[in-house]
């Protein structure tokens, strides 16, 4: 039966090296600030938000929120993140989404300087993951890659499968791992409709799930000791579940990641990390 990973446990590991480097900036009198910008009001984005400005404040970065109006446009708000750009006192800059209808996503996030990219979004940062060489990258891309690196694998030929294919989830997760010489499959709806997923989910020695849709993965193809990554978020009545058919697939597991509990908390602390790396890099320290 499958061990648990605990992911408050490994998000407790990096905020406390978090805290170590914090202390470092703090005695050369540098506090990192982080904005949010905010384009409309959504309450989901309300709420992580909040959550943010906590986990923020908690552990000693300042955290601000700038609200712009749902009626703004594209070049506006690309004027708004240029003097964040700009403003040597901001950290930092953390774009919440969706925004409203009729902006580029992509492109407000190229704006966003890569030395503030905190969330590894701007195209320079993805591009240097291509590279091999990542220095911030989307903190759940990191978290998986967290993960394995907390349960001591040596990614060398293992067969690892990655369902889902976003950019900041599956895309950049596979090539942080493929990087380990790991050998990488990317599955998606094409796998899916053509009716592969199972075949290739049953060979993963790693299996990785991000796709956002309950118990997408049954149970029963997982691998006998494959290690489970569960990315996924969906609520089911009152209960949150992930990806994968949790219960039964912990039976054929060596390791998985519940949910919540697993990749979550993870996430939220690899944010707090990339904060410190760049405000590190913006200061020289
Ligand atoms: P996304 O952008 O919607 O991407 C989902 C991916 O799944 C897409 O590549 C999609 O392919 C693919 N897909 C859809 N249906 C599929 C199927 N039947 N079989 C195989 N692949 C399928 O979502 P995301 O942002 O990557 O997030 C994925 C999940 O992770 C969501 O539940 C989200 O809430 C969760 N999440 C959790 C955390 C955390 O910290 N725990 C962080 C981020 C996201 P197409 O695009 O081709 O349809």
């Amino acid at each position: 039966m499958g061990n648990i990973i605990d992911g408050k446990l490994i998000a407790e590991k990096i905020k406390n090296e978090v805290k170590k480097y914090l202390e470092e900036l703090k005695s050369k009198g540098i506090i990192p600030k982080l904005v949010a910008v905010s384009v409309g009001e959504n309450q989901a984005s309300i709420v992580y938000m909040n959550q943010q400005k906590k986990n923020c404040e908690k552990i000693g970065i300042n955290y601000e929120i700038l609200q712009l109006s749902e009626n703004i446009d594209e070049k506006t708000l690309c004027e708004n993140i240029d003097k964040l750009n700009e403003d040597s006192d901001i950290t930092g800059i953390i774009l919440q989404l969706p925004l409203p209808k009729g902006i580029d996503t992509r492109k407000v996030q190229a704006k966003i300087s890569p030395v503030k990219d905190v969330e590894g979004v701007n195209p320079v940062n993805m591009g240097w993951i291509l590279y091999g060489r990542p220095f911030v990258a989307p903190c759940t891309a990191l978290a998986v890659k967290e993960i394995i690196d907390y349960l001591g694998i040596n990614l060398y030929g293992k067969e690892v499968v990655m369902v889902g294919h976003s950019d900041i989830v599956g895309k950049p997760v596979a090539l942080l791992l493929v990087d380990k010489f790991a050998t990488t499959t990317i599955c998606h709806i094409g796998t899916s409709d053509a009716g592969k997923l199972k075949e290739h989910v049953e060979r993963a020695e790693i299996l990785i799930v991000a796709v956002g849709k309950a118990n997408l993965i049954p149970g029963e193809w997982i691998k006998e000791g494959a290690i489970v990554i569960d990315v996924g978020i969906n609520r089911v009545g009152d209960k949150i579940v992930g990806d994968v058919e949790f219960e039964k697939a912990k039976e054929k597991a060596s390791w998985i990641t519940p949910v919540p509990g697993g990749v979550g908390p993870i996430t939220t602390a690899i944010l707090l990390k990339n904060i410190v790396s760049l405000a590190k890099l913006q200061k020289g320290v």
